[in-house]
């Protein structure tokens, strides 16, 4: 099974509702992963608004 992403906050799951921020709206239509070791001290967390550290993607379609 393929991983999706969120929606609303980005994150990348393998679920069937983000586990973040319970959002059920996932697509499979996603570009640009990133992976956040360092979420707190990260500049493109800064810009996703990610508090996290995690798998997240830069664009949902
Ligand atoms: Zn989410």
């Amino acid at each position: 099974m393929s991983e999706k992403a969120c929606a609303n906050c980005h994150f990348l799951t393998k679920e069937n509702s983000c586990p973040k921020c319970k959002s059920s709206s996932l697509s499979e239509d996603y570009s640009g992963l990133v992976v956040l070791f360092d979420a707190e001290n990260s500049a493109i967390a800064k810009v996703m608004g990610v508090k996290d550290k995690g798998r997240y993607v830069l664009k949902v379609r």
